[in-house]
């Protein structure tokens, strides 16, 4: 244990303490602090929808779908089918082990951590702690310090509602983090960017801790020739510009066949117009960028660009405008990074053909969206792009559906959660066989004979 760890220990060793006491393992404990959570949430909505408005500037409705109402339903549907989910699995056992009985016993791992990012600092920590919780875990939550007040409402609310000797909020940066991480816990669920991603796995490695990678990376959007146009732009830009493009799953850029370039962009145009207004930095339902570092990186990615709209900026706010930028060079930075911000490369090619060919030479984005008609497309694409998640015809959209796990693959994390595949991250599934003493068949012991390894031939 290093000397920076003996901080956070006395927090971890309370953890550990009711784990082993076993206070968190029954079906009426879970139950009773998921009903707490979410009375945490609609009881707090408004102080939740200040937070994350002082944070990041999210508009009441945006902080509602996308943050409070989402952890709601994720609770909602976690408590509806928690009973089954703790049952244990029954398997068939071969005739050599019968008789027996063969079951999964699904089980907590222990105490936890979730690190949390800053995009959306409220459901990216509190969402895999409905499934820590659900699995029965302790957990110790980290938001992140770049949405400081939606970070220290958390860390005043949870104690207030929540078993203290279950869970516990630790504000704080890196450094923080970095002595949270030289603890054992049982298991790491990290959300974040790809370099603090291997940090984190090192540091997971010195206690052979499993970890979680929620990762992201530059998500493409594929538009194929005679789609429908005014619907395939009206979902870009809900998908690329909510939370002023900090999506870890927004378009990053799309590839667009030649032929349908200007009305794609065109239908951008008037759709952006449309839902933000001709001064979108002044309209209420457009987010800012998270900080100066960031708005500054993201200016630099539009400077020299054909821009299509957008590029004006209001430095004191933090805000950028919605910006299109046309067919900007591979190799400059907006196309080497993930842009993570307003602005969307719209790039021709001349098929989706050579559009797929693209995203295959790159890493495996967290998601991959195709707009297109054509069945034999759509298949196609579904079967040959890798990534997190696809979605045919419209952006995030897979989101809503807790029966679908969310998670990446390759450079953009491992691991998954939402719905039951959080509550299984968050379990050890114990195998057990359970005989009995009634009847023993003899052949597997010695001493050893022909008609012994006859027999065991013929069952094994
Ligand atoms: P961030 O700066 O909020 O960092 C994430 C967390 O890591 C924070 O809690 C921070 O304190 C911690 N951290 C930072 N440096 C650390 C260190 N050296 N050691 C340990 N912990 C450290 O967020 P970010 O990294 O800017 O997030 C943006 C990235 O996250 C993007 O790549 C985005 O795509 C990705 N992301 C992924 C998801 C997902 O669900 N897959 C969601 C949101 C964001």
């Amino acid at each position: 244990m290093t000397n920076e760890s003996r901080a956070v220990l006395p927090v971890f060793e309370r953890l550990q303490q009711s784990f082993v006491l076993g206070k968190t393992r029954t079906y009426a404990w879970r139950k009773a602090q998921l009903d707490a959570l979410q009375r945490m949430l609609s009881e707090n909505e408004q102080a939740f929808a200040e937070a994350l408005r002082a944070d990041l500037g999210k508009s009441e409705t945006e902080a509602f779908t996308t943050e409070i109402g989402f952890l709601i339903s994720d609770i909602r549907h976690t408590k509806k089918h928690l009973r089954q989910w703790m049952k244990a699995q029954k398997v068939s056992t071969p005739v050599l082990a019968q008789p027996a009985r063969s079951y999964l016993q699904p089980e907590p791992l222990g105490t936890v951590l979730i690190i949390g990012a800053w995009n959306y600092p409220v459901q990216l920590t509190l969402a895999p702690y409905v499934a820590a919780l659900a699995a029965g875990n302790c957990a110790i939550l980290k938001p992140s310090e770049l949405a400081p007040t939606s970070s220290a409402l958390m860390a005043s609310l949870v104690p207030k509602y929540l078993d203290g000797d279950a869970v516990a909020v630790i504000e704080g940066d890196k450094e923080t983090a970095s002595k949270l991480l030289s603890l054992p816990f049982e298991h790491i669920f990290y959300t974040g960017g790809e370099v603090v991603g291997k940090i984190v796995m090192q540091a997971a490695a010195q206690h052979l801790t499993p970890v979680t990678l929620e990762l992201g990376g530059k998500s493409p959007c594929v538009v194929e020739a005679n789609t429908n146009i005014q619907t395939t732009a009206r979902r870009i830009v809900w998908g690329k510009w909510t939370n002023a493009g900090q999506t870890c799953i927004a378009p990053d850029y799309v590839l667009v066949e030649r032929g349908c370039a200007n009305a794609l962009t065109e239908a951008l145009t008037q759709e952006l117009r449309r839902q933000f207004g001709n001064q979108p930095l002044k309209s209420k339902d457009y987010g800012r960028i998270v900080n100066a570092r960031h708005l500054g990186r993201l200016k630099q990615y539009i400077d020299g660009q054909e821009i299509i709209i957008g590029g004006q900026c209001d430095e004191a706010e933090l805000k950028l405008a919605p910006t299109v930028i046309l067919n900007p060079d591979i190799d400059t930075p907006v196309m080497q990074e993930e842009i993570f911000g307003p602005v969307l490369p719209v790039i021709e090619v001349s098929s989706v053909a050579e559009a797929m060919d693209f995203i295959k030479r790159r890493p495996k984005p967290l998601a991959a969206y195709l707009f297109s008609e054509q069945q034999a497309t759509q298949n196609t694409f579904v079967e040959e792009i890798s990534a997190g998640s696809i979605c045919i015809n419209d952006t995030m959209m897979f989101m809503a559906n807790p029966q679908l796990p969310f998670g990446g693959v390759g450079h953009s994390g491992m691991g998954r959660y939402h719905g039951k595949f959080g509550f299984d991250t968050f379990s050890h599934q114990k195998s057990v066989m359970k005989r009995s003493f009634w009847f023993d068949v003899a052949i597997r012991y010695a001493p050893a004979s022909a008609r012994k390894r006859y027999l065991l031939k013929k069952l094994l």
